[in-house]
Parts: C-alpha cells; structure tokens; sequence
C-alpha cells in the first residue's frame, strides 16, 4: 500500500467558485488566474473546471504552452509580460496576449518582427510600486506602443495593493481613473479581493477581472470574511491517515524539541502527512485538524513526515482513521467537518496561498469530477 496521503482537486468546487465570482461582477470578463500550476493544483487538473472562464492568465511561457496544448484555443495573458525579446516569438505562435510594464518591453516589442500584431496590456502602477509604469509616464508608454506597427489593441491594467485590507482601492482606482481618462481600450483591474469586496462600488469600466485565489475556495480577506462568508467551496483538499498511537502520562512530551508536555493522560494520534508533504511546519499545537470528520487539534512540532494530533477525546479513532489537514475529507461519512485551508494558514502564520502552491510533488493528487 502507497504510504496513506492523498490530495483530491474538487472539479465541481471550481465550477462553482467561479459562478460565484462571476455573480459578483456580472458584466465582467473573467481572467481564470491559473499561475504557479494553478496555485498548486496542476493546470491539467483545474482545466475542465474552468473551461468556462474567458481567458487563463499566467506568468510562465511553458505554462501557455500547457494551456494551448489542452486545446484552449481562446485569450490568453502574461501578467509579467515577456522576459526577453526571444518570448515574443512564442507569443506570435500561440497566439498570446501580454502585459507590458516597463520600457524595455516596448523596446523589445519595436524590434520584433510578426505578421501579427500583439494585443497588449498596459499596466500602471497606482501604489503598490511592483511592476507597472508611473501614472506620470502612463500616457507616453501608451502613445509609444500605439504607434508600433508590432501592437494591435492596448488594454489598460492596474493591480491594487490594498483590495483586502483596510485602505480598499478608491485612491488607486482616482489615480488610475484620472491617467486613463481619455484613453481607449478594454480595463483589466480586480483580483479576487477587490472582484468580490468591491467590484460593485467601481465606477469606471472593469472589463476584464483577475481572480485566482477565490477560484480555488480559499477567502482572499480572511480571516475577515470566510470563505464561507463568500460562499466558495474548497477545491484541495489533504487527507492522510493515523498510522501510530501512543498513550501518554502527564508529564511526558511529544516531538522534536519536546515543546509540547502534557497535562493530563493523552491518546496521541500520529499521522503520515509533514512538511515535506507541504504541511507547514510553523503550525503550532492547537491548529485545527480532523479526525474521521471529527474536529481535534495538533500537539507538539511538524516534522518532515509527520505530525502528531489528539486524540483523547476521539475514542473511536484508531490506526487507519482518515485525518483531513485541510479541505473535506473523502472517506468519513456524512456530518463529516472538514477544515479550511484559511484556519491553517492563519494558525501558521501565513496565507491559503501559500500552503496550496505548497503542495509537494511526492503527495499524490486526485481529480474529483461529479456532476
Ligand atoms: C496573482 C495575480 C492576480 C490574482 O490574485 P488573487 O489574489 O489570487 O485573486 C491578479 N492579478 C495579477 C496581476 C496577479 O499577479
């Protein structure tokens, strides 16, 4: 038997991660954020999930090549735009759509020769000083590609650098409203906070927006709102198994370090998942987890195989029990609890995003399609 740890990728989450979103901003069209192998997830895996989106966006040129290779046949974006003027020639081939947001990718595209003309988008900095041209310099970027016989339409894009905290974008989205005023082409702003906190309240054109994390059910503002709250279903989840079980006395200790001692006699559950299966080893005792459906905590360090859980409580868990590190478990009957992959990341002290794109590749990934 394979050592008993398991991912599945839920198909029909995703379907309905992405009606949501698309509910929340109706008029939009919907960039399918699929970088980093889709959040960890796999693009091959994600795909028939979201075939109905508008476009993939990412970052990698081999990762276009895997979404064309699927037969997607419809837009595609660079959100970093191209690396060299070599990936142009690749964007000609297959037909790809990309960012521009400095100056040297202007003067790539000015030496690059294509029969057809890219479609491009335009990124303006409004604040969260990454990538993107200055508001100031904006105009003359835009004037420069327009009149390159390389450039076919220009679209105009921002990413806001407080969509899920307190500042929101109104102040990106004046700036940005005032640069671009009298300049055509289709608007590319949301990600998944601002798609869903505040696409409603935007009061210029968002033709195109950007969801990644909201796709794959993890809430982008937690722990302010759930996911939920939001009511997006969890696409990965982790399960593993007990494999040990040790009974201790007061006093004694669990795991490397000995940080956890306990206070009263313990059933301990030991579980084949650690952070070499991408669990994060910050997570300390009390972050929640499931034992055949049942919610318990975790005691002492992760180590790289390993963690272990408590089971005092849980007298019907044995070896074999199924344990869900995050997501729904998949063999626990119904009125199983699951555990979202937020409520880990904050007890770890980092975000959904990390732990999904975190995912080793030793861990084995199913596809859950039900209709
Ligand atoms: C990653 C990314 C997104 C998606 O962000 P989420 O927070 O995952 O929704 C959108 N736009 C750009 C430019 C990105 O790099």
């Amino acid at each position: 038997m394979p050592r008993p740890i398991q991912a599945t990728v839920d198909i029909q989450a995703l379907r309905h991660n992405l009606t949501q979103i698309k509910s929340s901003v109706p008029d939009a069209l919907v960039w399918a954020v699929v970088k980093a192998n889709a959040y960890g997830h796999g693009i091959e895996r994600v795909f028939e999930g979201l075939r109905a989106a508008d476009g993939f966006a990412l970052l990698d040129l081999s990762e276009a090549e895997r979404v064309r290779q699927l037969g997607w046949r419809g837009p595609i974006l660079l959100l970093e735009g191209v690396f060299e003027t070599r990936d142009l020639e690749l964007c000609s081939r297959l037909n790809l759509w990309h960012v521009v947001h400095c100056e040297a990718q202007i003067d790539m595209l000015a030496v690059h020769k294509t029969h057809q003309p890219h479609r491009v988008f335009l990124k303006m900095n409004t604040g969260m000083n990454r990538l993107g041209f200055s508001p100031q310099a904006f105009r003359a970027a835009w004037t420069r590609l327009n009149a390159l016989p390389q450039v076919d339409e220009i679209s105009l894009m921002t990413h806001f650098s407080d969509a899920d905290g307190d500042k929101g974008i109104q102040a990106a989205m004046a700036v940005f409203a005032q640069y671009t005023q009298d300049l055509s082409g289709e608007r590319s702003l949301c990600n998944s906070a601002a798609s869903l906190r505040h696409a409603k309240d935007l009061n210029v054109r968002a033709d195109w927006v950007r969801p990644g994390i909201a796709l794959y059910g993890s809430s982008p503002d937690d722990p302010q709102h759930s996911a939920q709250h939001w009511g997006l279903k969890p696409v990965m989840s982790l399960n593993a198994a007990v494999i040990g079980i040790q009974h201790i006395q007061a006093g004694d200790t669990v795991g490397y370090g000995a940080t956890f001692v306990a206070d009263r006699a313990m059933r301990i559950g030991v579980v084949s998942c650690g952070y070499a299966d991408g669990y994060p080893r910050h997570a300390p005792t009390g972050t929640p987890v499931c034992v055949d459906g049942i919610r318990t905590r975790t005691v002492g360090r992760v180590s790289m195989d390993m963690i272990t859980v408590d089971m005092t409580d849980l007298p019907h868990a044995n070896v074999g029990s199924e344990v869900t590190l995050w997501g729904l478990p998949q063999k626990s009957t119904h009125g199983a609890q699951g555990v979202s992959i937020d409520e880990v990341a904050l007890a770890a002290g980092t975000v959904g995003y990390e732990l999904m794109c975190a995912l080793a590749p030793r861990v084995p990934v199913a596809v859950l399609e039900s209709f």
